[in-house]
């Protein structure tokens, strides 16, 4: 039996190892007051997939161990899914090609960025409206799509997306822009983001110098809002019930999972590490090592 181990001290709790198959699974929230709860059904394997991209599938450009086999799986039999991601940076075109570099054949049309879900809220609030953009072609390419017009004059909207040509008189524009009255939206909240290098600064660092300056506060759409999961599941048109997610971060992937009422797997062969799931206020319906563990559930 492989054990892992949550909480500190004496009060540490041991789960059973996570596997498919006839071993039950615990279900979330239980489990946590010093004895462990198991599942004693199986359930239904879900019909609609989600799943966060880095961390889960690919990190630093390579795919990671199963991620083909179950992008393969998913589409042998047939199960709607969507990739998705946090960064507003690249096309669903672009990161299609990217995951093809790093072995993993991903269509484009499978691939849901928090650029595409803040074109989608965008378009339901306000059909064929303007924006100032602080952004790369992910999120220009997603606003000019829904009809949007972008201006720096008299924008309806000053959306920040991930960018790494940052202007400071872009800054200024938008700055006087939401002064002025445009509503303030991010497509996501991170204020890093990884590189080999070391961290970039990222959507939430640019978009924490105009709320600043402004005292305006954005609305972020991407993780962990679970906004992101809604538009997701209406772009594949799932039932919550049936739905899927998997991440590799507890604060972002799994929270908003549950939040948006999908079953959640949390894999930790990303940001978080197994010791770490006992501090979180929830937890995901399952834990695997990874993504290759995924594989035969499906
Ligand atoms: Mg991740």
């Amino acid at each position: 039996m492989r054990v892992f181990s949550f909480g500190h001290g004496p009060k540490t709790l041991t789960l059973p190892t996570l596997r498919v198959g006839a071993l039950p699974l615990p279900l979330a929230g239980e489990g946590m007051k010093g004895h462990a709860h198991f599942m004693t059904t199986e359930r239904k394997a879900p019909e609609y997939w989600l799943t966060d991209m880095d961390g889960v599938l690919v990190r630093e450009d390579h795919a990671l161990p199963g991620a083909a086999e179950f992008i393969a799986r998913l589409i042998e039999k047939e199960r709607p899914f969507l990739v998705l991601t946090n960064n507003s940076i690249f096309t669903p075109r672009d990161l299609a090609a990217r995951l093809a570099r790093s072995g993993l054949t991903v269509p484009e049309s499978a691939i849901w960025t928090s650029a595409l879900a803040t074109a989608d809220f965008l378009k339901l609030q306000k059909p064929r409206g303007s924006a100032f953009v602080i952004g790369e072609a992910g999120l220009t390419t997603a606003l000019h799509e829904i009809g949007y017009t972008l201006t720096d004059h008299e924008a309806d909207y000053v959306v920040v997306g991930e960018t790494r040509t940052l202007s400071f008189s872009a800054i200024t524009t938008a700055i006087r822009l939401v002064a002025a009255g445009a509503r303030f939206i991010a497509t996501n909240p991170d204020v890093t983001s990884p590189s080999p290098e070391g961290p970039l600064p990222a959507t939430g660092s640019v978009a924490a110098m105009i709320a600043k300056a402004t005292g305006a506060q954005p609305y972020f759409i991407g993780k962990p809002n679970p906004m992101m999961f809604r538009s997701a599941m209406n772009r594949i048109e799932a039932r919550s019930e049936a739905t899927v997610m998997i991440g590799d971060r507890m604060d972002t992937d799994v929270v908003a999972g549950i939040e948006a009422g999908l079953e959640t797997i949390l894999v930790l062969s990303g940001s978080t590490r197994a010791e770490q799931v006992a501090r979180f206020p929830y937890r995901p319906s399952r834990i695997l090592d990874s993504i290759a563990d995924v594989v035969a559930l499906i």
